[in-house]
């Protein structure tokens, strides 16, 4: 397939730059363009032969897959940290607005679908349990303060007593403590499986932030997750960057305790050759145990730092099954589409639920005229290093997926042109993520904020962007912590106060109540 950038083509890389990216995921292409931007000479090295890490697609019988990713919340939103960002990258491929944001499928056969604007949402919840209508005034009213504070803390690093109080809270302490009705409570935690961690291990501010985050947008990208990947690509080259696919970063060197290169292998397999490349700054999109115990020669490592990240716990790997569909009426797979949940208990979300999601339903080129895309994610629950054999774990979940499947919409089988499936050794094989995890490490709130590695200080002059690093997982943290990343190289930490006027951007998009908030949070 034609990629709109070049890449060094076999070309070799130079022997110096001003900065050297390991990792194309999104964190990466982000903090390449932003240094790029700034006339950095940059380097952006990828071991894989496609941009995007998680934000990629695969092409099968004409059908096209996002291997991963599929929900970009504000990407779309101009008026967004995030979405004004790509804005102002020169970004102009498009967004796919979500409406609904989201459908849940519940044990007793009935169905929630999450309307986009906040208000009907609302007033849906209201309607369906008016015996719980106080409560839910209640909860939501602390769900947007704690939006906001913890926009401020988590994404900006602005200390506020203000957030004490939720901050150690996960998702399923709070719903315990406002409502009793047990359907509610898996309607407002039914989606939890996208933070890769069950609701009592996911910290509530997070939570907050990303569920009201879908009502300033929830977005697919126009042609799908790689028709942005690579436009960020391109907007790199365009900005003079230099890309090296196919090419593994295998030694960060480090000189006098600083950063101040690579060792990169590039070239096909039977010829393989090891560049050194100089760097004023390093940056790793990588995963970090990998950064750290394999590129880092070990007396370089801060033993004890390491020590704690291993105790961190990963995002549980999410299982996919691709398949491309034909002669499948739009209108079956739209009420198919969704959380499907066997179990009232939001915490068995890796063992009892699944979702479906058909990006045919916003992007139909992804698949050949009159045919439809549906991928499946289930969480799994595994022991990455206990699996002995990957082929019969594959063939199990998949079956169990197959079957919901026609079980949900009879005769789907027969529809069949292709399925595929994808399991963490699949994630991991192709991204290099510890255990195939999904978003990094779990959003829990003892792995946030400080708890959470930070994204520079164990060598001077290497810097962590992604999801592995501060402030989280999912393409908003990621993109949070690339902008981060590059605003620190550039000038130091300063710059974050930029930040601040992007987010009153945010405040002014939600209610009355939400800007007098923002206000006074400042
Ligand atoms: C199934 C699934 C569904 C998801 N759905 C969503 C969603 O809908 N919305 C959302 O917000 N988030 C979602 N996420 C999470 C989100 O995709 C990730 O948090 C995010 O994409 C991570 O981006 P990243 O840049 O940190 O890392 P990655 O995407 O993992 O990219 C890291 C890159 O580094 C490269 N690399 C690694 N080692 C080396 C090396 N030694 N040399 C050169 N290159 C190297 C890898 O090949 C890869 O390209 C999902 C994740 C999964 C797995």
């Amino acid at each position: 397939m034609k990629r709109p950038f070049k890449g060094l083509r076999g070309n070799p890389p130079d022997s110096s730059y001003d900065a050297v990216i390991i990792g194309a995921g999104i964190g990466g292409l982000i903090c390449a363009n932003l240094l790029a931007r700034e006339r950095l000479r940059v380097l952006l090295v990828e071991q894989h032969y496609m941009v995007g890490g998680y934000c990629s697609t695969f092409r099968r019988k004409g059908y096209t897959f996002d291997a991963a990713t599929h929900f970009y919340p504000l990407l779309g939103n101009a008026a967004t940290i995030t979405g004004r960002l790509l804005c102002d990258l020169g970004m102009t491929n498009g967004w796919i607005k979500m409406d609904p944001v989201d459908h849940f499928h519940f044990p007793d056969g009935s169905s929630f679908a999450v309307p986009a604007n906040f208000d009907l949402y609302l007033a849906k919840l209201q309607v369906e349990f008016p015996h719980e209508a106080m409560a839910l005034d209640q909860f939501f009213a602390v769900v947007r303060e704690v939006y906001l504070l913890g926009l401020l803390y988590y994404f900006r690093w602005h200390e506020t007593d203000r957030l004490d109080q939720y901050r150690e809270l996960t998702v399923r302490e709070v719903l315990d403590h406002h409502f009793s009705d047990e359907k509610l409570k898996l309607l407002l935690a039914a989606d939890c499986g996208h933070w890769g961690s069950p609701p009592s291990r996911t910290s509530f501010v997070f939570d907050s932030m990303l569920r009201l985050s879908y009502f300033l947008g929830n977005y697919y990208p126009r042609g799908g997750s790689q028709a942005f990947a690579d436009e960020l690509a391109q907007r790199f080259e365009e900005a003079s960057g230099a890309i090296l696919m196919s090419s593994m970063v295998r030694r960060i060197m480090v000189r006098k305790g600083s950063a101040c290169g690579i060792e990169v292998e590039t070239g096909p397999a039977h010829a393989r050759r090891l560049h050194s490349i100089k760097a004023g700054v390093v940056v790793s999109n990588a995963d970090l145990l990998l950064t750290l115990e394999r590129m880092l020669e070990p007396e370089h490592d801060a033993p004890d730092r390491l020590a704690v990240f291993k105790q961190l716990r990963p995002t549980h790997p999410c299982f996919l099954t691709h398949i491309g569909l034909k002669d499948v009426p739009t209108e079956v797979l739209r009420e198919a589409a969704g959380y499907h949940w066997s179990s009232w208990d939001s915490d068995q979300v890796a063992t009892r639920s699944f979702k479906v999601f058909v990006p045919t339903l916003y992007e139909p080129a992804m698949a050949p005229p009159g045919g439809h895309i549906v991928i499946v994610q289930k969480l799994t629950d595994i022991d990455y290093d206990r699996v002995d054999d990957w082929p019969a774990h594959k063939a199990a979940v998949e079956q169990y997926i197959m079957t919901n499947l026609e079980r949900v919409m009879p005769g789907f089988n027969e529809r069949v042109v292709v399925c595929l499936s994808a399991s963490a050794l699949t994630s991991y094989s192709f991204t290099l993520n510890h255990h195939g995890a999904m978003l990094g490490w779990e959003m829990s709130p003892d792995q946030l904020g400080a708890n959470r590695p930070a994204i520079n200080g164990l060598v001077k002059n290497l810097y962590f962007a992604g999801h592995w690093t501060q402030p989280g997982g999912g393409i908003t943290p990621v993109i949070v912590s690339a902008m981060q990343v590059a605003k620190t190289i550039i000038a130091g930490d300063s710059a974050r106060v930029e930040l601040t006027d992007a987010m009153s951007n945010h405040a002014a998009t939600l209610s009355d109540f939400a800007r007098r908030l923002y206000a006074e949070a400042l």
